[in-house]
């Protein structure tokens, strides 16, 4: 746990990797909310309407386009994301379908190096606990 700096309201709490303070997030909470009501009543509006409707920033609405928590609430996206590794357009999250599909078969082609891996990982904590016992005897 680190203390730092709310990035929303600037109040010092204790972070475990967040950005922004329990209090901040609460409200972020509330303001999703609101825009999925606003959606479910008004679909296919664009982020701009929502915004101006529901208070809530554009700009925390595209996080939320972002996060990947608004995809299916139809929102019309006047933002344009772009996929990470080709630059072409997508509708939600960080990759497009294809290159998503290539980094799944990226890594399930490799499969032999994890394994060893692992092996090594398990063969190392037996090791570790081993001696630990001894250094118990020891004492
Ligand atoms: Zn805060
Ligand atoms: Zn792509």
């Amino acid at each position: 746990m680190n203390l730092i700096n709310c990035q929303e309201c600037g109040k010092v709490f204790a972070s475990a990797g967040q950005k922004v303070c329990p209090n901040c997030r609460k409200s972020e909470e509330e303001k999703y909310e609101l825009v999925k009501d606003y959606l479910w009543d008004h679909p296919n509006s664009t982020v701009k309407t929502v915004s101006e409707a529901t208070g809530v920033e554009e700009k925390l609405i595209i996080k939320f386009i972002k996060d990947n928590r608004l995809q299916s609430d139809g929102l019309a996206i006047d933002y344009s994301l772009k996929c990470k590794i080709c630059d072409k357009e997508i509708a939600a999250g960080v990759y497009c379908e294809s290159c998503r599909t290539k980094m799944i078969n990226d890594l399930s082609s490799k499969p032999s190096q994890e394994t060893e891996k692992d092996k090594n990982k398990g063969k190392k904590s037996e090791k570790m606990f081993i001696s630990d016992r001894f250094k118990k005897k020891e004492k």
